[in-house]
């Protein structure tokens, strides 16, 4: 089966005077999928969502949105994306309702569609009023439920829930896995990394305008291993067991004498934790407490941001 892209990118490049924000940057998203851009801060992430989405041209190379080129056919790809940004492009001055029903006759929107998002998106009791009057993340969730009147092809959303109380997150991220489901694909930018992790089926990590690495949250944790951990009774025996952890993981374990603590990484799937614990125990240690775990995104986008020049302690040394 051949996969067909929503978004395919090719060597972009975009410069604002002496600025390169984008230096070659490859992008391919099947179609169907919610691909997580992320990236450390000017890493190039909007500059991408705006030369996808048509807003600004390339200097270089070449993008496909939708099977349409961003370049030679911008009303084409214009005509089957959607792009819902950090700041929401509703009018304040028109209710929740009429912000909707005018975008839906604008879209030529299927009939009751607007009445329908306003419930989705828990705004049907507040649609009477002015959308000034609504809050950040009541607004927000409007100005995505007009980008779904039409069903997009492709969903560009640039930090959709900064900001937000993790109680509207969790609507838009539902809204998002909703949009997903009936096809839609979602190019998402975004700085929670626990949000990428939820919604991402592909994960691509921009830094300095190029793909640094890219696979899904498990194969990006992956490539940094586990972390064990073995909290011991006797803190004269750290050494012991941190000759013990040494072997099993092949890694330098770090000790921290106070918290009694010896951990190490490991990328062996298939060392487990009771084998660690097992194998300490023979050595004649007592162990209070031991965990094994994945690095969670935050820290695979730690390590694999770090500036050699701007050493940030990493938590997965630490
Ligand atoms: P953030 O996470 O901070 O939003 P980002 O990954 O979205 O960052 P961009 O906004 O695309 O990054 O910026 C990429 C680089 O281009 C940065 O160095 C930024 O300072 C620069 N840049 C962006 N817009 C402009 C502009 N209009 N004029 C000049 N430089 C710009």
């Amino acid at each position: 089966m051949t996969t067909t892209y929503a978004v395919l990118s090719e060597g972009l490049s975009k410069r604002y005077g002496e600025v390169s924000a984008l230096r070659g940057l490859d992008l391919a998203v099947p179609e169907g999928t919610v691909c997580g851009v992320l990236g450390p801060n000017g890493a190039g992430k909007t500059t991408a969502v705006r030369v996808l989405t048509t807003l600004l041209r390339p200097d270089a190379g070449s993008a496909r949105v939708a099977g349409r080129d961003v370049v030679r056919d911008p009303a084409g790809v214009r005509e089957r994306i959607a792009v819902t940004g950090q700041y929401a492009s509703v009018d304040g001055d028109l209710t929740g309702a009429e912000n909707l029903r005018l975008f839906a006759g604008l879209l030529r929107a299927p009939r009751g569609r607007a009445d329908e998002l306003l419930e989705r998106f828990g705004l049907t009791e507040a649609a009477g009023r002015p959308a000034r009057t609504y809050s950040g993340g009541m607004r927000r969730r409007l100005d995505l439920a007009a980008s779904l009147l039409v069903r997009p092809r492709v969903l560009f959303l640039d930090e959709p829930t900064t900001g937000l109380d993790p109680h509207s997150r969790g609507e838009i991220w539902d809204a998002v896995r909703e949009s997903a489901s009936q096809g839609t694909t979602v190019l998402l930018t975004t700085q929670y990394l626990e949000e990428a992790d939820q919604l991402a089926d592909d994960i691509v990590l921009i830094d300095g305008g190029r793909a640094a690495h890219r696979g899904t949250p498990s194969e990006l944790k992956a490539m940094l291993g586990s972390r064990a951990e073995v909290v011991v009774a006797d803190p004269a025996l750290l050494h012991a067991a941190a000759a013990v952890l040494d072997q099993l993981t092949g890694s330098v374990p770090t000790l921290d004498a106070e918290r009694r603590t010896v951990g190490a990484v490991t990328t062996d799937i298939t060392l487990t934790l009771p084998r660690i614990v097992r194998e300490i125990d023979a050595a004649g240690v007592h162990i209070v407490d031991a965990t094994l775990r994945p690095p969670t995104l935050d820290e695979v986008f730690l390590r694999l941001t770090e500036r050699p020049d701007a050493p940030t302690p990493s938590p997965l040394r630490s």
